[in-house]
């Protein structure tokens, strides 16, 4: 057997979870094109349904059409409220499909708003989007800690059964939230700082944090949080052994976050000011202009992994057991 057929056919075999990709933030998008996720063995994405950059107007119509669309299509996706959602969905050959929040502007400043978005499917949230917030810092601006009101977002989110990630936050913010929640903690796309110095990644005091909950770091496939531009599979495998090493294989998994290309939809707010979210200081030239991992590298990554002589069950954990574990603890 060919290293690709091998490394499909543990992608088959088991449980794979995408804790993390991106549809354009438009309600038309045809959410059909995450068949590219379903024809590499994917059964679950958590797909993102708005950042602190985005107001709520577009925030509940992209929520809207993409629930729509996601039961639409029933024959191919599910939307999945519960492990056991995935469980079904993955017996039948579907794909299913939660959401997430990338900072927490679109809660209103309001924590009754943290159960209400989790009943309409998003299922993990952060505090804030690369900048500061009434809530707390982000990860490209001055390292400030948790406000009060971030801390009763954190009690909100734990008792709402809300997976807390720590992705996109300020260093100082992120140890508090990690310090302050009740519940394990993750990251659902993030690296480790130790192998690309950006501060969009994590240093090793995050990690331990996060472990520390009972978290999982999921693996980021973002060109320049990989240290290659190109965001090549060599790169994701070096970033995913490396955690492995430093946490083990029950604290690692993946989140690809790939982008789908808009197709001519607008998804920018108006007014984005790009330079605000994606700062110049920090290397950015026109927002985040980088290329991303897709989902067609996945058999290369466990191509990659099964090189290094990892065995099946750790690769079951990374690809998504952790995730399902996580999941099962922390949703209601
Ligand atoms: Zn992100």
């Amino acid at each position: 057997m060919t290293a690709t057929a091998e490394a499909e056919d543990v992608l088959k075999r088991h449980l794979v979870w995408d804790a993390h990709s991106c549809l354009p933030l438009h309600p038309d998008m045809d959410v059909g094109v995450l068949e590219r996720h379903r024809a590499q063995g994917v059964d679950f994405v958590s797909v993102n349904v708005g950042m602190d950059m985005n107001p709520l107007e577009q925030v509940m119509a992209v929520l809207a059409g993409f629930r729509a669309q996601v039961r639409r299509h029933a024959d191919r996706f599910v939307l999945a409220g519960s492990v056991a959602d995935v469980e079904r969905a993955r017996a039948g050959g579907r794909l299913a499909v939660a959401f997430d929040l990338e900072g927490g502007v679109p809660l209103l400043g309001r924590t009754e708003m943290v159960a209400l978005f989790y009943d309409l499917g998003v299922r993990q949230i952060h505090l804030a989007y690369n900048r500061n917030n009434p809530l707390g810092g982000g990860c490209y601006d001055d390292d400030v800690p948790l406000t009060p009101l971030g801390r009763r977002m954190v009690a909100a989110i734990n008792a709402a059964g809300m997976l807390m990630d720590c992705s996109h936050t300020g260093h100082r913010t992120s140890l508090d939230v990690m310090a302050a929640s009740t519940a394990p903690v993750f990251f659902s796309h993030a690296n480790p700082r130790a192998l690309c110095d950006d501060g969009r990644n994590v240093t090793d005091a995050q990690i331990d944090a996060c472990v520390a909950t009972g978290g999982v770091v999921c693996v980021n496939g973002v060109g320049r949080f990989l240290g290659d531009l190109k965001a090549g599979t060599p790169a994701i495998v070096r970033h995913v052994d490396h955690l492995v090493q430093r946490v083990g294989p029950e604290r690692v998994g993946l989140g690809i976050d790939y982008c789908y290309p808009a197709g001519g939809l607008d998804e920018n707010p108006k007014g984005l000011v790009k330079g605000y979210w994606w700062p110049k200081a920090h290397g950015y030239a026109n927002g985040l202009d980088v290329k991303l991992a897709e989902p067609e590298q996945l058999p290369g990554i466990v191509a990659g992994l099964l090189k290094l002589g990892y065995a099946e069950g750790d690769l079951a954990r990374i690809l998504g057991g952790n995730m399902r574990d996580l999941a099962a603890k922390v949703w209601r």
